[in-house]
């Protein structure tokens, strides 16, 4: 692999170790032209299936996508880059297990909401907030009140926005129908 310091052909491994519960080796590179350090990763090289999205159109998975969403949600809790790197190869090997050539973009999110349910509930909350459809906020009320109440402060002013939200959408769509 190219140096992507100064672009020669060359690196040493000078160490090199699991990562993400096994799933991934990470190895330490040393240049042997400029000196300087990198590291690269290595894992499965495996089919994914494709995604197929609210407007029927379908694309090919992108793994860079789903790692930014799930850095977002996580942004300020304590759950580290390997901890990150983890769930994203459970929700993978979720996802090839379901056998399909294609999956629904609805499919994904639901996979990725038991994943950072099972992580982290902040992270949970806050990509569920973006995720879900404001139609379900009864349903996702009793989901949080479910967690039990260490995360409520959170989960409430989640609740409180998505409300006003949907109070804001019904209100134009009755103004919208005055005559
Ligand atoms: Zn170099």
């Amino acid at each position: 692999m190219h140096c992507p310091f100064c672009n020669a052909p060359d690196s040493k491994v000078i160490d090199s170790r699991l990562a993400a519960e096994g799933r991934q080796i990470r190895r330490r590179r040393e240049c042997v032209a400029c000196g300087d350090r990198f590291t690269t990763f290595e894992s499965y090289d495996v089919v994914m299936p494709r995604v197929i999205k609210s407007n029927g159109r379908n694309e090919p998975f992108n793994d860079e996508k789903l790692r930014n969403s799930l850095t977002m949600a996580l942004q300020k809790r304590p759950v580290s880059q390997d901890q990150i790197e983890a769930t994203l190869l459970d929700i993978g090997q979720h996802l090839r297990r379901l056998g399909e050539r294609d999956v629904t973009s609805r499919k994904i999110g639901e996979i990725v909401m038991q994943a950072l349910y099972d992580l982290d509930h902040v992270a949970y909350v806050r990509f569920a907030s973006v995720y879900r459809d404001f139609q379900d906020v009864d349903a996702f009320k009793r989901e949080i009140e479910q967690m039990g109440i260490e995360q409520t402060g959170i989960a409430r002013n989640v609740l409180e926005k998505t409300k006003l939200e949907k109070t804001n959408l019904e209100k134009i769509s009755k103004d919208s129908q005055k005559p």
